[in-house]
């Protein structure tokens, strides 16, 4: 399997080489050449599986430079510090599937990618005697990820930029109370996309990046995509094995599109997904796109699922290259485009093929809350924020005779303050947060100056 970037200039890279280029040296995002399928029978052997057999049975379609053996073993050592012998389990409450995705060390979703490119990145740079700094900018959960997937590791540091303020009180805590000397937490005076244009824009300066060894862990890393491909099969395998049902509607609460297009290559696969149902917050960009074929960003807002308040969503790029039949010169146009004007247009042509596989909704603040209320009061089961508008849009436009999976990317506990708001009482703290508070902390505040910004990676990179 050979991988290419979605603005033409990088090609016939192997999957270990995409890894670590990140973003793809044209400015691009890095895709495989051609999407694997799997058979009907196929698909039938997964149901028996365990997730770490599943996940190399997927896993295994895109990677072919790395030893069977050492990837099961990689495989392995990512998921078995997750509090849950299923990985990601599914639970089922009130006529639907719940996929718990928030078992692993800092209870959301990101964990499932970035604890196996941790260790994908530190099997690489062992293998290869060399080292890499590591940059990211999250709007919560995927720096604590991140960090978690590679603290304390041999030849990478991290530098992970949050926007100071607008994010969870727990979730700067599972980041700053990290004080491992690789770890390095820049609270930015700024949003989330003055971060992650920041960061895109160290990652476009070629020497730098060389000079540094950078490396990427946003979404952006096809391995983070991959890695989140597999629990879709899980899913299938599951309520498949459970119910005899071939098909089933997914509902995924959407940011930054890394999750949901972990779901359209699984759809592409040949996985019988019948809907994506894409929920948003007040963020709504990606929803007008596909309701209205308008794509047109606004200003962020700060929401009760701060994790979803992005308007430039960085993957929307890889879906872009498919809608567009592949052309490479297209993708590149259109981001001109976009970056010129801030908006794109489409033919109803094309929106017609992307409401063939996506459905979406919006779901504001006051919603969120009531649907975390009411669904306490049916189930006694307590659903984060996020969850709440992947449960709110998934109900309403789930199929009638199909199951719905909605994705549970949190645990409720790190947004305790809007579930209290919700039901009276803020959730449980799991015991891996008991006493974070108390715990000492390591961060640096900072401008959203880039100049600044690599000022401070050039004293502090490995
Ligand atoms: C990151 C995140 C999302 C959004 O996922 P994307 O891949 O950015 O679309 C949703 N919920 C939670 C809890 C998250 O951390």
């Amino acid at each position: 399997m050979k991988y290419c970037s979605t603005r033409g200039k990088v090609q016939g890279l192997k999957f270990t080489d995409a890894v670590m280029m990140g973003l793809a040296d044209d400015g691009g995002l890095l895709l495989p050449e051609e999407i694997p399928t799997f058979s009907k029978e196929e698909l039938s052997a997964l149901r028996q599986l365990s997730y770490p057999e599943l996940a190399f049975r997927v896993l295994s379609r895109y990677i072919d430079d790395i030893p069977a053996d050492d990837l099961k073993e990689l495989i392995d050592r990512s998921y078995a510090g997750f509090d849950h012998p299923e990985t990601t389990p599914l639970v089922k409450q009130d006529g639907l599937y719940i996929l718990e995705l928030f078992h692993g060390p800092t209870l959301a979703f990101k964990d499932v990618a970035l604890q196996l490119l941790g260790n994908l990145f530190e099997y690489l740079l062992e293998k290869t005697g060399r080292r890499m700094n590591i940059i990211g900018a999250t709007s919560g959960d995927t720096g604590s990820a991140a960090i978690y997937g590679v603290r304390g590791r041999k030849n990478i540091n991290i530098f992970i930029l949050h926007p100071k303020g607008r994010v969870s009180p727990i979730q700067e805590l599972q980041m700053t109370t990290v004080t491992d000397d690789n770890v390095f937490n820049l609270a930015v005076e700024g949003t989330f996309d003055d971060a992650q244009s920041i960061v895109k824009e160290i990652f476009g300066d070629l020497d730098y990046k060389e000079q540094h060894a950078l490396g990427a862990v946003n979404s952006i890393n096809w391995a983070r995509v991959l890695a989140q491909v597999v629990y879709y099969f899980y899913a299938w395998a599951r309520i498949s094995e459970e119910t005899g049902s071939e098909e089933l509607d997914v509902s995924v609460p959407t940011g930054n599109f890394g999750d949901i297009f972990a779901g359209y290559i699984a759809r592409q696969m040949g996985l019988p997904i019948h809907q994506l149902i894409l929920a948003t917050n007040a963020n709504s960009i990606l929803s007008r796109f596909i309701n209205n074929g308008d794509y047109s960003s606004a200003a962020v807002h700060q929401s009760l699922s701060p994790s979803m308040d992005i308007q430039v969503a960085s993957n929307f790029e890889r879906y872009l290259y498919y809608l567009y039949h592949k052309d490479a010169a297209a993708v590149c146009a259109a981001m001109d485009r976009f970056k010129q004007t801030g908006r794109l247009e489409f033919t109803a042509e094309q929106i017609a093929t992307v409401q063939q596989t996506f459905r979406a909704a919006t779901i504001d603040d006051a919603e969120t809350l009531l649907t975390i209320g009411n669904f306490y009061k049916e189930t006694g089961y307590i659903l984060d924020p996020h969850t709440a508008v992947g449960v709110a849009a998934g109900r309403k436009i789930r199929s009638a005779d199909q199951p719905l999976v909605c994705l549970a990317t949190a645990h409720p506990a790190k947004f305790g303050a809007a579930v209290k708001s919700a039901i009276g009482r803020e959730p449980e703290l799991p015991a891996a947060l008991h006493g974070i508070e108390k715990r000492p902390k390591r961060v640096t505040t900072i401008a959203a100056d880039t100049g600044l910004i690599k000022e401070f990676i050039d004293h502090n990179a490995i």
